[in-house]
């Protein structure tokens, strides 16, 4: 299906939602404006204790940055999801969320700020599941750079405005994705995620 045959729907500035995408259906998350990042994170829909795995993924891609043609793995290193299109081509799957005390430790400041981590624990908590289970983010649109040395810096996302990426989900998920709130990240700027299953 052409992406503009899609029915989209809206996650909001520094929100996040949570939905099941069953097997052979296809999640599309795309840019409303430009450079926004959407931190994905999924859960096998009939037992919470299999879940996305960074580590996994990246060692059986033997790629850190994955895009069109690359799976998505899971701790038991089944196939949750594969990329089938990419029209922005650089992601990160090496962060994990950002979280209200990585503000803390980061900026050294001790006040409130809202999150991925904690609007995908909102998203999932309906479900039972608890805030630890959430480990490291497919980051969509998510740009780090990683230098010869293993440094790593984030840099603006290389999404521009209708950028979209469709995942295939190959077991029965259940899904968290957010718009996320963290300023470095999105250019010190916050828009809308949009995002269609099909
Ligand atoms: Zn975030």
């Amino acid at each position: 299906m052409q992406k503009t045959q899609k029915q989209f729907n809206t996650i909001l500035k520094q929100r996040g939602v949570s939905f099941q995408l069953l097997r052979g259906q296809t999640l599309t998350v795309t840019e409303v404006e430009a450079a926004q990042v959407s931190d994905l994170f999924c859960f096998n829909l009939h037992d919470f204790s299999e879940s996305l795995s960074s580590g996994r993924s990246i060692d059986y891609n033997d790629q850190i940055f994955l895009t069109s043609g690359h799976s998505l793995y899971s701790n038991r290193s089944e196939v949750m999801l594969k990329i089938i299109e990419d029209t922005c081509g650089r992601h990160d799957f090496l962060m994990t969320p950002c979280s209200l005390k990585m503000f803390q430790i980061v900026a050294n400041n001790s006040e409130y700020h809202p999150s991925c981590h904690e609007n995908l624990a909102k998203s999932f908590a309906a479900y039972g599941i608890s805030p630890d289970q959430i480990s490291t983010t497919f980051n969509i649109f998510m740009n780090v750079q990683v230098a010869p040395d293993g440094a790593i810096r984030i840099n603006a996302s290389k999404a521009k405005k209708g950028d979209w990426v469709t995942f295939k989900a190959e077991m029965d998920l259940l899904i968290g994705l957010t718009a996320c709130s963290h300023e470095e990240t999105n250019q010190f700027k916050f828009s809308e995620i949009g995002y269609a299953i099909s």
